[in-house]
């Protein structure tokens, strides 16, 4: 049993994280900038605490009594966000710098940071049949503006950190990460639960129509929650030392996207391209051979499957707002 502290416990991932380690038997502490009422999933058997981690006081706060560290913590989302809120994003660095610091003082045993496809070169992502980003594309560097570079900067301190104070720190880059209990709607959301969304909003309304960022043409690979948890707690508990590919090597466009979305629905829709829209590089996808090669697994589980369970929970929670609104509406006439 370890004692484990998970930073941004109330988001997408960090929530799915917290859930798996406390089944697993471990002692947990949640710890994220929201209330707890608007945190994805709250289990019951990990402390949770509502703290701003930017500030290092509230990182030893939420490290102290502590001998590892998930860090999933970020103002982040999808390229509607991040292309809009580059300041914000970048001020994650604070999150991050100050949770090794405290890891670093109180004699933290072990470090994860989640670094992203966004720290790769642009200049090797201009085209939609892309290879697959390996490792070493990173450098030199030209990361995505603002979240990129965020995230290239935070992966070096962990080096430095491991390098000049023996803190052992894992780095994993998550390539598009999908599934339940995430952001559907509000502006952070990412492509696939965007998608699920538009769909099933067009089925309720009966307006057949769906508007596309871009022109359906730009690439991705996609991993589901249940690969990336294992890939976390995998890297976590090797001996990577370098930063290291987190990703579905499944590449599908977003046109691709949109049809696997429309089968689950059982409708198609009218396609409108927004070609103003924030649309990130033209072809993204993660190159597996170096987590192959270290751990003899990459993640697999298929998008037509994974995007099966994330669609079933969003029509779920669209379910629910709906009767709730129509409720209300009848009580308020
Ligand atoms: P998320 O937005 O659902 O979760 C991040 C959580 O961090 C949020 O709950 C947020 O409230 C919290 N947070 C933000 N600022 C904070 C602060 N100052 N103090 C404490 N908590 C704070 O995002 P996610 O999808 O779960 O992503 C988790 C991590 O993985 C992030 O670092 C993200 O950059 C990285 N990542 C995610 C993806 C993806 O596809 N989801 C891809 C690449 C990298």
């Amino acid at each position: 049993m370890k004692r484990i502290v998970v930073a941004g416990a109330g988001g997408f991932i960090g929530g799915h994280l917290v859930k798996k380690l406390v089944k697993e038997g471990h002692q947990v502490r949640g710890v994220d900038i929201k209330p707890l009422n608007e945190w994805y999933q709250v289990s019951e058997s990990a402390v949770n605490i509502v703290l701003d981690l930017r500030l290092k006081e509230n990182c030893y706060h939420a490290v102290n009594g502590y001998n590892e560290v998930f860090n999933l913590a970020a103002d982040m989302g999808g390229m509607g966000f991040i292309e809009n809120n580059k300041a914000a994003c970048m001020l994650s660095v604070l999150i991050n710098t100050h949770l090794l610091m405290v890891s670093k003082e109180v004699g933290i045993d072990r470090f994860f940071y989640a670094s992203s496809a966004c720290v790769y070169n642009a200049g090797k992502q201009t085209d939609p049949a892309n290879p697959g980003l390996k490792e070493s594309d990173a450098y030199p560097a030209m990361a995505e503006d603002g979240y990129g570079w965020e995230k290239l900067f935070s992966e070096r301190m962990c080096r430095h950190f491991s390098e000049d104070y023996g803190l052992i720190t894992r780095v994993a880059r998550f390539h598009n990460v999908y599934g339940p209990y995430g952001t559907y709607d509000g502006g952070r959301e990412k492509a696939p639960a965007a998608i699920c969304r538009k769909v099933i909003e067009a089925g309720i309304t009966g307006k057949k129509e769906i508007v596309i960022w871009g022109d359906g043409l730009q690439t991705r690979s996609f991993m589901f929650i249940d690969d990336c948890l294992k890939g976390i707690w995998d890297i976590m508990y090797s001996n990577i030392e370098e930063p290291i590919n987190l990703g579905s090597s499944e590449m599908v466009s977003i046109n691709g996207l949109v049809d696997i979305v429309e089968d689950i629905a059982g409708y198609k829709l009218k396609r409108k391209y927004d070609l103003d829209a924030p649309k990130g590089v033209r072809g993204r996808n993660s190159e597996n051979t170096l987590i192959r090669k270290y751990l003899g697994w990459e993640p697999s589980i298929p998008l037509r499957e994974g995007m099966k369970k994330t669609y079933d929970w969003i029509n779920d929670q669209l379910a629910g707002e709906n009767k709730t609104r129509k409720e209300t509406s009848r009580f308020n006439r």
